[in-house]
């Protein structure tokens, strides 16, 4: 089986040949680069006596033990755990492969100890993003970025870019996957690209203006801030007739908050606009997007890129990998990656439509998509133990209630303790920024009733609030990323919060939501 040609029709491959070709690409993939170089899996696969071998079929990875971050995070004694997981070839080992040794006799030393540096030696570094976790460096060699930049102009291609088009990215300036991913897409696909770096670099009014002056198609950026800026752009008259595009990443992105969005752009004059999700994650090096649907048709998943990596779903309990359509955690292995590489990467994020190998019914690729919405699992475990009247909170749950609330612009959930004391109940508050026609006695009770209804929990509280005022409790313009879940309670080492979980600790820490593409 040839699987450069089964690479190069990575679009179109069936269920049998996206198997062969990733089967054939973990072996190689393992024999050639991650065994000889990777002190991690050099060390595990001798211990459990596995080689490049035993994976026949992509269902021998089973034979291979999950990783999560938490096995990267230092430990008492071992603060670089990281490194571990670098490719890293010593200069001799690579002295005595047969394949350089080869590569040298044909081309020359000089060249090939160029390509070796190209491959090998980490030219940039992206942290991980999370609030589960402190953030960890992720190495990347000149090899990774050929790959990102081939990957994103994969991406342009399935949200229906044209090159012509003019782009605005509006990620967060910051060493973070989504921001570079959209930079390096805009060249690979040879669009006019502006990256504004989002809010906190030139602010809603920069970001404003370069619309005004750009008039782009596409607009991309995490969808709390695009509603902040459209909002504004509308409220300032603003035209942006020529938009296409609302691209969104960085976190998730409701049915409800793309409907407002759509909303909003036709109050731009946008008469064509399709709002399409992208999943990625730094570890992945990677992202994914979804193609342009017809008309009120819903999304259409994440069209993955079989030849450069295996997505598998599992069941985040028993670790067992689920067949296609089933919901579960989301767990990636590279098939190609350099610098840091980390094999069956648990994510700790939960799809609820699974992973389907069924044509795509809008643009009819046959590349393996991740379909349903997704959702990190520490909005649930880190929250677990703050107790709402004895309730077990998801916040996940929660933040759908409210983007698929009618007349809600945005929001913000906030945690307190009643009178500040450590001691006393969790306090749960809502801030809302409404739509001013609604009169606020009706959505608040609105409100409280689908909470009611589908949590069986209310808000303390609900306070509404004027744009300036909510753009200020978000921190629009000021935080990398707008906060829409806060928690206020006091450190206490007696509280739940305290004692439990990673945002307790930290004391008035964000746990806004967030999906680790920035
Ligand atoms: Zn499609």
């Amino acid at each position: 089986m040839n699987t450069s040609r089964l690479r190069k029709h990575w679009q179109k491959l069936s269920p049998p040949e996206i198997d062969t070709l990733q089967a054939a690409q973990f072996r190689h993939y393992l024999r050639q680069v991650v065994l000889p170089f990777s002190p991690h899996y050099r060390r595990l696969f001798g211990r459990l006596g596995l080689t490049a071998d035993s994976f026949r079929t992509l269902a021998d990875l089973d034979r291979l033990p999950f990783i999560s971050k938490a096995d990267l995070l230092p430990v008492p004694g071992e603060p670089d755990r990281f490194k571990d997981f670098i490719i890293s070839p010593k200069p001799e080992a690579l002295s005595r492969s047969f394949n350089v040794i080869l590569r040298a006799a044909l081309h020359g030393q000089a060249r090939v100890a160029r390509e070796l540096a190209d491959e090998f030696r980490p030219v940039s570094l992206f942290f991980t993003t999370g609030r589960a976790a402190e953030p960890l460096p992720f190495l990347n060699t000149n090899h990774d970025l050929a790959n990102i930049h081939s990957a994103s102009r994969r991406l342009m291609e399935i949200c229906g870019a044209r090159p012509d088009y003019r782009m605005l990215n509006a990620f967060p300036f910051a060493p973070h996957l989504a921001f570079w991913f959209t930079y390096y897409a805009g060249i690979s696909y040879g669009a006019l690209t502006v990256s504004s770096g989002g809010g906190k670099v030139m602010g809603t009014e920069g970001n404003l203006r370069l619309i005004r002056k750009l008039k782009p198609e596409v607009i991309i950026g995490v969808p709390t801030f695009i509603y902040h800026l459209l909002h504004q752009a509308v409220q300032d008259g603003v035209r942006c007739e020529n938009l296409k595009r609302l691209v969104l990443g960085g976190e998730k992105s409701s049915d409800g908050m793309r409907r407002k969005l759509v909303e909003l752009s036709q109050e731009l004059g946008a008469r064509d606009v399709s709002v399409l999700g992208t999943y990625g994650f730094t570890e992945a090096k990677l992202a994914w997007g979804e193609c342009p649907p017809p008309l009120d048709q819903p999304a259409s998943g994440y069209h993955l890129y079989p030849d450069l990596g295996i997505i598998e779903i599992i069941d985040p309990q028993t670790g067992r990998v689920l067949p296609p359509g089933q919901p579960g955690e989301i767990v990636f292995t590279p098939l190609d990656a350099r610098g840091s590489v980390v094999l069956r990467y648990r994510t700790g994020d939960y799809i609820d439509g699974g992973l389907t190998y069924e044509p795509c019914p809008y643009c009819k690729r046959t590349a393996p998509r991740l379909v349903g919405n997704i959702s990190r699992a520490s909005e649930i475990r880190e929250l677990n133990l703050a107790k709402l009247k004895g309730t077990l909170v998801d916040f996940n749950q929660l933040e759908h209630i409210l983007d698929d609330a009618p007349h809600v612009g945005t929001w913000q959930l906030e945690l307190r303790k009643a009178h500040d004391d450590p001691m006393e109940l969790d306090e749960l508050i809502l801030h809302v920024q409404k739509d001013p026609a609604a009169d606020e006695r009706q959505v608040s009770r609105e409100l409280a009733d689908r909470f009611h209804s589908r949590t069986e929990i209310t808000p303390n509280r609900i306070l509404f609030h004027d744009d300036a005022e909510m753009r200020r409790l978000q921190g629009v313009g000021v935080q990398l990323k707008e906060q829409k879940i806060v928690d206020h309670r006091p450190r206490s080492d007696d509280s739940p919060a305290g004692r439990h979980t990673a945002a307790g600790t930290r004391g008035a820490t964000v746990i806004a939501h967030e999906m680790h593409t920035s």
